[in-house]
């Protein structure tokens, strides 16, 4: 059945939630999105529920005529995966105006409805006195943000508005921590808060000889305490720095917040990575494989070209089990894990195939080495997959099952599921 009937039936809701083509409103969401991968997939229209009985509204208004390779749900368009949050010539439901943050100080949550941005968030939770919420600043004590979550508001594919934590629809919520948009609408976040005064960090930048390419290393540190630690020294003061590039100070998290996300909108840009166990000889390895990648890419208008390492220690896998654990399939034997993430941003199509091929073959030259080292790991982190990768089945066959059960019990026709 062709779209035209579900934008219809949704125009009969209320005109105000579809945002066509040709209009000013529908070019600025697409220029929102921060890959312009994602910003050429243009839909048929996007559909901007302001509360979360119009979201359910939608969805029973669409289900008869649209399925999952024609709808996209979309938070803030800011992962970089193409196609995850807009869909070409199909309906995008932008949760853009779903807002509202409230905080319960007693029992120390503050809720999010799906549309806010974390900018906004931090600014309120820090004019409530000073807590702030447990981001990925804070995972080696606090797991990952869903390990945060204590509860979702979700819209199932029967338009039903349903809670998710852990003593209602348990299995919903365990499957929602890492398990993607394969079940349904989330509207609001609950995330529990604690207390945090200023920090200590930023940015510290290293400079190498033209005769290696150019190449810049970046360091960024934290500490949750607001002074430079011992055990950071090394990290802090290693030379020869950019002295003009450095941004180390006791600040906010709201500032090192806006500091990551400035000028956050970039061109075509593509997230691909791997996991390895936390071994020196792999990351030199990764290291030297990224230096080849390079070689082959200069020839790419206007690239932007990084390896980044980011940890996952044991005490994050704890922290994630001991808060009523999530998808992930993590055990704490698996770790320390490091996640490689090859980042590129480059300007002209014709590059894109040389920019996929050449970090397709990197990841697989690394994983390579890693099982011949035995140094290999299974997960894959979701928020830095692209297409031809599979996070789900990454975190085993156990947590896989339980995704598949959930989805089956949640929305028995499918109607969100990726297959
Ligand atoms: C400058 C920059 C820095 C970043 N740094 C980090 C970092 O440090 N750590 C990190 O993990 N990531 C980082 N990211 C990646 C990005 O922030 C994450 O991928 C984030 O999850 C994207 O959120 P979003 O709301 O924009 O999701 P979108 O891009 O809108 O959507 C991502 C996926 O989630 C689904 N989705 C979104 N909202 C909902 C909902 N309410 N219900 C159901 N499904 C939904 C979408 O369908 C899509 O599949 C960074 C990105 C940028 C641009």
């Amino acid at each position: 059945m062709p779209l035209s009937d579900a934008i219809e039936a949704v125009k009969r809701i209320s005109r105000d939630l579809v945002v066509l083509p040709g209009s000013e409103e529908y070019d600025g969401i697409t220029k929102s999105y921060f890959s312009e991968l994602e910003r050429e997939l243009k839909p048929a229209c996007f559909l901007t529920p302001s509360s979360v009985s119009q979201v359910a509204d939608i969805v029973k208004a669409i289900k008869p005529f649209a399925g999952r390779s024609t709808v996209a749900i979309c938070g803030s368009g800011q992962q970089a995966t193409p196609g995850v949050a807009n869909v070409h010539h199909g309906l995008t439901i932008h949760l853009r105006n779903l807002r509202g943050i409230e905080i319960d100080t007693e029992k120390k949550i503050v809720s999010v409805a799906a549309g806010e941005r974390m900018g906004k968030v931090y600014e309120t939770v820090m004019a409530c006195r000073t807590w702030c919420s447990g981001l990925s600043y804070f995972s080696y004590a606090r797991g990952f943000v869903c390990d945060n979550v204590v509860n979702y508001e979700i819209v199932l594919a029967s338009g039903e508005i349903v809670n998710a934590n852990a003593e209602t629809n348990r299995d919903l919520w365990i499957a929602l921590k890492g398990g993607g948009n394969n079940f349904g609408i989330v509207t609001r976040f609950d995330l529990s808060v604690f207390e945090q005064g200023q920090l200590w960090g930023g940015k510290i930048f290293l400079g190498y000889a033209a005769a290696l390419g150019d190449i810049m290393c970046m360091n960024d540190i934290f500490c949750l305490n607001p002074g430079k630690p011992k055990a950071l020294e090394p990290f802090a003061d290693i030379q020869p720095q950019i002295d003009q590039m450095k941004t180390l100070r006791v600040d906010s998290l709201k500032s090192f917040t806006d500091e990551a996300f400035a000028g956050a909108l970039a061109n075509r840009v593509v997230k691909m990575s791997t996991s390895v166990k936390a071994d020196t000889e792999i990351l030199e390895y990764a290291v030297k494989t990224y230096h080849a990648s390079f070689e082959k890419l200069k020839g790419v208008k206007n690239l932007l070209f990084s390896i980044s390492f980011e940890p996952v220690p044991v005490s994050l896998i704890e922290q994630s089990i001991s808060r009523g654990g999530n998808s992930l399939g993590l055990k704490t034997s698996d770790g320390p894990l490091v996640v490689v993430l090859f980042y590129t941003s480059w300007d002209s199509p014709s590059d894109d195939k040389i920019v996929y091929e050449v970090n397709k073959e990197a990841l697989e030259t690394i994983d390579s080495e890693a099982q011949r080292k035995k140094v290999s790991a299974a997960y894959r982190y979701l928020n830095y997959t692209l297409t031809h990768q599979d996070p789900i089945s990454s975190y085993g066959s156990e947590s896989k099952t339980h995704l598949q059960a959930v989805s089956a019990k949640y929305d028995p026709e499918g109607f969100f599921c990726h297959s």
